[in-house]
């Protein structure tokens, strides 16, 4: 399969890119390349003849017209964006400019390429937007999203992916595109940048720096490792029905308190210290504004019907990326120029 890939040099895309390249598609990777991308996470694949890079913004139309022309791609998996919510708070206007606008420009440029495709390419093309479960806002302590839980986005970046999934929808009724939207569960795993949770804790414990936690860390994510998370968007782009969504989750819900508390014990396991428990590192700090309780996904319809589930434990998964992270020094170490661990998102408490 051809595969325009969008943010291909972020966490989860450059595991789509690792996967599908390895699965033998042929994958041009566009990316604007940010302060979330690296290059390095795509090592394994650069040199393939199955892979190519274009730098480009996706809200640029030309630049993204030329790429679904020099590729011709059969399948688009959309996973370019703003991602981080600290920083949707502090600054959202990256957010949307990414999010929204350049989701309506992919979305165009797919509906004029499939305007022009060869019909073999146009009958069985499909666009996968990629999204979270936040666009669904906060649970409660019980329930799970399904594919019918209403919006009730409550930061800037969900707010900004709800936007996008809804622009996607309107393509798909109004324009027939074969758009089919994915909302899963709070990813982990290796090449993550550490801005977020599990990376975050883990340099900051094998650096014995103190280990922030928001609130008392009561609040709840479910956790699905970023391989199965690439496995399942591969399948969506093979096999998923046009016009339908899939929620995809990992049925692994711990609290923060707990998910911080596992990585301290699996770095005082894997790079001991003389000196006290790195749990003795974490502390309290002030809750994110509009940090929403609880997010569990009912992946029931994926399962069922293109039969994915979750090859990695929690427990495994944990596991792989701390030692991920031990192994990496040299991926992680030159991003302290970009971000060095201080809190982001507090423009809300000013
Ligand atoms: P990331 O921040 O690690 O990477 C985003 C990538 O997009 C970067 O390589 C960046 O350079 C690129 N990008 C940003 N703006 C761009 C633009 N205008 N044009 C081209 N490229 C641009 O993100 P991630 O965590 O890998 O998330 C990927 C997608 O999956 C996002 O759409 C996100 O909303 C969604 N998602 C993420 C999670 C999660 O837990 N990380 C969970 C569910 C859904």
């Amino acid at each position: 399969m051809r595969v325009l890939v969008t943010g291909g040099a972020g966490f989860i895309g450059s595991a789509v890119c690792r996967h599908l390249v390895a699965r033998g598609d042929e994958v041009l990777n566009v990316d604007k390349l940010t302060y979330a991308a690296n290059l390095a996470s795509l090592a394994e694949v650069a040199d393939h003849p199955g892979y190519r890079f274009r730098r480009a913004d996706v809200a640029d139309a030309a630049a993204v017209a030329e790429a679904f022309e020099r590729h011709r791609p059969e399948a688009v998996i959309h996973l370019a964006a703003e991602t981080h919510v600290d920083r949707s708070i502090d600054a959202a206007r990256p957010f949307i400019d990414t999010n929204v606008i350049g989701t309506f420009t992919l979305l165009e440029a797919a509906r004029a390429w499939l305007g022009r495709a060869p019909a073999p390419i146009a009958r069985g093309f499909r666009f996968v937007h990629v999204s979270t479960d936040e666009v669904f806002g906060a649970l409660g302590p019980d329930g799970r999203f399904d594919e019918t839980s209403p919006y009730r986005p409550s930061s800037p970046y969900s707010a900004s992916k709800a936007a996008g999934d809804h622009l996607a929808r309107a393509w798909a009724t109004t324009y027939d595109l074969p758009v089919i939207v994915a909302n899963c569960s709070n990813n982990y795993g290796p090449y993550q940048f550490p801005e977020k949770l599990i990376p975050l804790t883990i340099l900051k414990a094998l650096e014995g720096r103190p280990i922030p936690v928001y609130g008392r860390g009561e609040n709840v994510r479910d956790w699905l490792y970023v391989e199965d998370h690439a496995r399942a968007l591969a399948a969506i782009a093979e096999a998923g029905r046009p016009g339908e969504t899939y929620l995809i989750g990992g049925d692994a819900e711990r609290t923060n308190l707990a998910v911080v508390e596992a990585v301290c014990d699996l770095v005082d396991e894997l790079a001991p210290r003389a000196a006290a428990r790195r749990r003795d590192l974490i502390g309290f700090v002030a809750d994110r504004a509009g940090y929403d309780l609880r997010y569990a996904v009912d992946a029931g319809r994926i399962r069922a019907s293109l039969g994915w589930a979750p090859s990695c434990s929690f427990e495994d998964g944990l596991r792989r990326t701390v030692a991920w992270y031990l192994a990496r020094e040299e991926w992680w170490r030159p991003l302290a120029g970009r971000y060095a661990g201080e809190r982001l998102g507090q423009a809300a408490v000013a």
